[in-house]
Parts: C-alpha cells; sequence; structure tokens
C-alpha cells in the first residue's frame, strides 16, 4: 500500500508504481483478475490450436472463439490476404485523408453498403472504434438530442454516448414497453437516438427489433443497431438478424465487425450517403488514425462475399450449437436458454467461475474463457460456449464429459439454472 505520509514525488517513480500495483491488488481480491492464455492457431486446424502454458506447449480446443464461423483460417479469406500483401504491400500508409484510402478498402465499403442495403458504408480500425466514433459523433451532431440505450448494451456504445455529451436514458434490456415510456415522457419533439443490439452475445438472446422499430417510428425516433455479433451469421446472405427479420430496412445505421464471424479486423457503419458523409467528415475516430491495411480489406471482403451466397456454414453452425445445447442439457448442466449460436453457461461465482475455465484448460485440454463481472452483472457468472462449424461430435461428447467432471470437483450444482439468461 503507498504510504499517504509521504508525497509520490518525494519517493519517485517506485511511488507512482505503487498506485498502479494498489490497482491491480484490487482485482485479485474480487476475483476479476485476468490471466491471458498464450494460444497459437492453426489455419487449417481450427478449433484445436497450442497453448502456450507454463508448463509447455499443448493442444488445446478452442470453444469460445469469435471467429464463429472458422472464416479466419478460410482458404479464399488466407487467400486474398496473401494476394493483396503481394500486390499492394502490407500497410496502408496513412490516414484515410492522407493517401491511406485504398482501392481494397473502397471495395470492402462498396459490399458492405450492399451488404445491409444502405447506399453507403464506412470502415474503422475496429468494431469499438466505430461505435464509440459513429455514436458519438451522429449524437452530438443532432441539436438536443436525447439518446436512449438498452441496459445491456457494448462498453464501446456507452462510451461512444458518453463521448457525445448528450443526455441519455437506459431503457431495460429488450422491454418494448419501457422504451415507449421514456419516447412518450421526452415529448413529442426531441430528437432521439435509439442505442440497441440484435444479438446480445452474453447470454445470445435477440432483441425484439421489428418491435422496436414500430416504437421508434411511432415517436419518430432514429434507429443505431450493433449487429457484431449476426453479421455473416443470420439472414439469407449474412447481413444479421434485422435481415432475417425483415427489418433492416427500418433502421438507420447498423453498425458491424469484421473480426468476429467476417475473421479479419475492422469495424463499419451502413446507412445513408448523407449520414456516412457527415461522420466521416466529424469523428475524431475515423479521421486522426492509419486507414485499415489493403491485405485486411481484401480478406474480410473474400469473407463477406463468400457469406452471402454459402449457407454451409451457417447452418452448420447452428446445428452445432443445438447439439452442444442438448448434450450439455442432457448431462444435466444448467445451460442458459438461448436460441442463438451462444450456449452460455451458468455458474454464478467468480471465484469458482475461473477455477472451472482453469480445470478445463489444465486437465481437458479445453479452452473456455470465464465471463465474470464487469463483463457480466455480479452474480451472473457463467462459461460462454461458442459452437463454430469445425466443432465435430467428438468435441462435443469430450466437452459435456469434461463440464460433467469439473462440475463434481467444484461441487457446482447440476440439472437447475439459477436464472435464465437476461
Ligand atoms: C466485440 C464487440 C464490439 C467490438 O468489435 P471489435 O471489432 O472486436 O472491436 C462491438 N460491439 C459488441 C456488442 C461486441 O461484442
Amino acid at each position: 500500500m503507498t504510504n499517504p505520509q509521504r508525497s509520490v514525488r518525494e519517493v519517485g517513480a517506485a511511488g507512482y508504481d505503487g498506485f498502479f500495483a494498489d490497482a491491480v491488488a484490487r482485482l485479485h481480491v474480487e476475483r476479476r483478475y485476468r490471466i491471458f492464455a498464450d494460444l497459437e492457431r492453426m489455419a487449417g486446424r481450427f478449433p484445436c490450436a497450442v497453448w502456450h502454458s507454463p508448463q509447455g506447449p499443448k493442444e488445446v480446443v478452442i470453444w469460445c472463439s469469435n471467429d464463429y464461423l472458422g472464416m479466419g483460417q478460410h482458404p479464399k479469406v488466407v487467400r486474398a490476404m496473401i494476394e493483396a500483401a503481394t500486390r499492394f504491400g502490407t500497410g496502408a500508409g496513412g490516414t484515410r485523408n492522407i493517401a491511406g484510402t485504398n482501392h481494397p478498402l473502397i471495395e470492402l465499403e462498396g459490399e458492405l453498403a450492399d451488404l445491409h442495403g444502405k447506399e453507403a458504408a464506412l470502415v474503422f480500425t475496429s468494431g469499438y472504434v466505430s461505435n464509440q466514433a459513429s455514436i458519438s459523433t451522429i449524437a452530438k451532431l443532432i441539436p438536443d438530442c436525447l439518446i436512449l440505450s438498452d441496459a445491456l448494451n457494448h462498453n464501446s456504445m456507452i462510451e461512444g454516448i458518453r463521448q457525445s455529451g448528450m443526455e441519455k436514458k437506459i431503457f431495460r434490456h429488450n422491454d418494448v414497453g419501457h422504451l415507449e415510456d421514456l419516447l412518450s415522457a421526452a415529448g413529442r419533439h426531441r430528437p432521439t437516438l435509439i442505442v440497441f443490439e440484435s444479438l446480445y452475445s452474453m447470454g445470445g438472446d435477440v432483441a425484439p427489433i421489428s418491435r422496436l422499430c414500430d416504437v421508434a417510428d411511432r415517436y419518430g425516433a432514429m434507429t443505431y443497431l450493433d449487429e457484431v455479433h449476426a453479421v455473416g451469421m443470420y439472414g439469407e446472405r449474412g447481413a444479421g438478424i434485422a435481415a432475417r427479420d425483415g427489418a433492416m430496412h427500418r433502421i438507420d445505421v447498423i453498425e458491424g465487425t469484421l473480426a468476429k464471424a467476417f475473421g479479419c479486423l475492422g469495424g463499419y457503419i451502413a446507412g445513408s450517403a448523407t449520414l456516412i458523409d457527415a461522420v466521416r467528415s466529424y469523428a475524431p475516430g475515423f479521421i486522426f488514425t492509419t486507414a485499415l491495411p489493403p491485405p485486411i480489406c481484401a480478406a474480410a471482403t473474400a469473407a463477406i462475399r463468400h457469406l452471402k451466397i454459402s449457407d454451409w456454414e451457417r447452418n452448420r453452425q447452428q446445428d452445432r450449437a443445438r447439439r452442444v445445447k442438448s448434450a450439455l442439457a442432457a448431462a444435466e448442466l444448467p445451460v442458459m436458454l438461448s436460441n442463438t449460436h451462444v450456449v452460455p453457461v451458468a455458474i454464478g461465482d467468480p471465484a469458482k467461475c475461473k477455477a472451472a475455465s482453469d480445470l478445463l484448460l489444465s486437465k481437458h485440454g479445453i479452452y473456455i474463457q470465464p465471463i465474470n463481472y464487469p463483463t457480466v452483472a455480479k452474480g451472473t457468472e457463467r462459461l460462454r460456449i461458442t459452437p463454430t462449424p469445425c466443432h465435430d461430435d467428438h468435441m462435443i461428447a469430450e466437452l459435456a464429459a469434461a463440464l460433467v467432471e469439473v462440475w463434481g470437483e467444484l461441487g457446482l450444482p447440476r440439472g437447475c439454472l439459477p436464472y435464465a439468461a437476461e
């Protein structure tokens, strides 16, 4: 602990370090200090990977990857990246305004606008940045904007809202009635931006998009939808849940990532040409950073194009998710209800959640990241399993058996759900 009697300026650099040591110590006390697994993915063998453990390298099966469809190793995607690097080199060489706007990036934006049936799209260096920069900029450009935000929105959206400096109100998760109450309380004339996600990744539950759009229409509000956990995986061409539900044209701004089901890196928004032009012109998080490199753009475009015409990955992923859910339910493990590809298993205690994850990795060669606060609310700690097209029946059987053993070892409750998915 730092000594409050002596100022840090007397102690010097070591004194400042004390602040950081204290901050980290607090995380240990709360059982939420994070340890990253050093993984070596193997193209062609996903979900198998080498874990560089403290005892040396060991082969494991990854069960919590957001490379949801295995597109990060798809031959078309890998080839596109290599070919683009060979033709165009590695980096973009500048911001969008200063020599960084490369042709593969323009093609990618065209592909994304087409995917979502919008006039235009704009690519950012990550999904996180796309939310933060777009939401803050859009809200700032609307005079007296009121932001209505779902209670479980991702941190990148919350940061965008905060940065806008505009007034925000939070509606209960997926609660259309509560949203309507807030809209009606705001009065007829207040410009309002509704910000929400389509598929909430920690519980695997889905927003009632059409009903939210009905309310937005009735009150003349604008809609901003994060489809990060749905693009590539839902809808006929992989455009997401809004597309699947026939509501995509009703959403003003769709945000997505190139880093999850598309297997690459980067984020984007799609919307009207005018809105895209404004965000392009005003968002600091877009303007003052180097453009996405040509090889990444080319690889992302290849993944999007493939998933526009191929249903195989989507169908197989849903099939795998169903199989995992029924295997775990048959083993009386507390699978949380979800109708999507996300399979959360409830634990409800941060230390046990971490211990379960550690045992799975060290004893069973199964890697599932513990999900603790602040990613989810305290008391709802869980393991979040994401079956992909690459997980075979044998892996699923091994997963169920390993979980049963770990549940026994830690004395975790079987066969009952302490709580439903939010
Ligand atoms: C992962 C995630 C993001 C950020 O996307 P990245 O491309 O990983 O930066 C945004 N929104 C949600 C809901 C996410 O889960």
